[in-house]
């Protein structure tokens, strides 16, 4: 059995200090740490042999002769010590790394899982409340086992984690958390407590273009803001993803498919919205989220996608082929710019960033005025659906189908779980993880696997 780790954060940051108090005086080449605030935020571990302790450090993996202190994650130190612990060298990180270290995370059980929202093609989406603040997010959860048979799960949840980590617009969902547990990883969304718009849609059966224009602008500022302020490409407009927040404004969600990136083999999705370029699969850009921005807003005036069929090959060939039918009761300026939007050439179709100041003044938004939209003035142009939200712990903005599931209570997470043997380390293209094991308490040769995912975990400091 390889070495054997316990988490026990209280006595080892008690140790760590120690250790640091000892060893400051004898390092006059390095700034002295700061004393931590809390001791929190900073994961260490113990060495056990034969159940004694004979070393103590920051949780780490060895890589050939060098060990790569992992602390929390996201604040990365490299210790060139050949010691097994790498202790030594860990109190002569930069000032800054150091008090970086002592920011809180989470965990999964600060978090109450209320009820399931909604079903994602990987996982569920739940509504949990943080017990101490009462904060209310939605909880996107995935397995480990299906993430290490289908790598490209994991590689689509570590997307989306990644994009929104970056990306911050009122119109984009929020990231709070990335966290795992021996089971899952957690992505800790925004919750969107208005459901999604399409669930008003299909009530409505269609919006008139006095309505649909305000979501399509919201949709644009969104997309733009992709494009333009964080080269992606969002590659999977739909309407299950445009959802809608308590004051009733258009939320773009699920960035698992986007990409800057021109690989374009990706069948995933609803073929309906799909970009005859991606069908094609000959490379596209950013282009290909303005014909689904059409096709969307195709189906909000018509209550349906420009070209259905009973399978996805029958959409695709009629994407490909076939001329868009527009109904006669579409006002002129609609016809006038879906046409644009639904260009089959990517090169002759309207840019919405590039064309933004004529989509501005194109005569389908004659019934807004951007800069309400942009700054969201409610007062002045109020969203033209306002949720009915009498209790948000309730979700009865979302399906019954889902909110009456039964809740899977989750499992203990890494940094709690009493015993982790790491034996070694595999690296995936964008990520790497570290196998596992949790012993049954009653069985210690019944090792449970599972892996650790390195560098998943994130929280959004901006939004604390
Ligand atoms: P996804 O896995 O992103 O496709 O999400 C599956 C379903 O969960 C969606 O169709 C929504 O009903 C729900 N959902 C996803 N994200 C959120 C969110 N941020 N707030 C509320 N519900 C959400």
């Amino acid at each position: 059995m390889g070495d054997v780790f316990d988490f026990d954060e209280d006595d080892l940051v008690s140790n760590f200090k120690k250790k640091v108090a000892m060893d400051s005086s004898s390092v006059n080449d390095h700034p002295e740490p700061q004393e931590p605030d809390d001791g929190e935020g900073v994961k260490f571990f113990k060495k056990y042999e034969s159940n004694s302790v004979v070393s103590v450090g920051p949780i780490g993996k060895r890589l050939g002769t060098s060990y790569k202190v992992e602390i929390d994650e996201f604040y990365e130190a490299e210790s060139r010590s050949n010691s097994a612990a790498g202790v030594d060298n860990v109190h002569k990180l930069p000032r800054m790394i150091y008090s970086s270290l002592h920011k809180t995370k989470p965990k999964i059980q600060d978090f109450e899982q209320l009820k399931v929202l909604g079903k994602g093609s990987y996982g569920k989406v739940l509504l949990v409340k943080h017990k101490q603040s009462g904060k209310l997010y939605a909880q996107k959860q995935l397995q480990k086992a299906s993430m290490i048979v289908n790598a490209k799960n994991y590689e689509q949840t570590l997307t989306e984690r990644t994009i929104l980590q970056k990306v911050t617009h009122p119109n984009i969902v929020k990231l709070y958390y990335a966290l795992q547990d021996f089971d899952k990883v957690y992505l800790f969304l925004e919750y969107l407590d208005g459901g999604e718009l399409f669930h008003y849609l299909r009530e409505e059966r269609i919006l008139s273009e006095k309505v649909a224009c305000y979501y399509v602008a919201e949709l644009i500022l969104a997309l733009r803001h992709l494009h333009t302020n964080a080269g992606v490409i969002y590659r999977d407009l739909k309407p299950e993803n445009c959802m809608l927040n308590d004051c009733g404004h258009l939320v773009l969600t699920d960035f698992g498919l986007s990409k800057a990136s021109r690989e374009c083999n990706s069948m995933f999705g609803t073929a309906e919205y799909m970009a005859p370029e991606v069908i094609r699969a000959e490379g596209y850009d950013s282009q290909c989220d303005w014909w689904s921005l059409g096709a969307v807003t195709f189906d909000m005036l018509t209550g349906t996608p420009p070209f259905t069929g009973n399978n996805h090959k029958k959409i695709m060939d009629k994407i490909l082929r076939q001329k868009v039918k527009y109904p006669f009761y579409l006002s002129l300026d609609a016809k006038d710019l879906l046409r644009r939007l639904l260009n089959k050439n990517p090169i002759k179709r309207l840019n919405c960033d590039t064309d933004f100041e004529k989509v501005k003044a194109h005569r389908f938004f004659r019934y807004i005025d951007w800069n309400d939209i942009i700054t969201q003035n409610d007062e002045k142009l109020p969203p033209p659906i306002i949720p009915i939200i009498t209790d948000p712990e309730e979700a009865e903005n979302f399906d019954e189908e889902f909110t009456s599931m039964a809740i899977t209570p989750p499992s203990s997470p890494i940094g709690d779980s009493l015993f982790e043997t790491i034996e070694e380390s595999r690296s995936t293209s964008t990520s790497s993880f570290i196998p596992i094991q949790r012993p049954d308490p009653d069985n210690r040769n019944d090792l449970k696997k599972s892996v650790y995912f390195t560098g998943f975990s994130y929280t959004n400091e901006s939004l604390l």
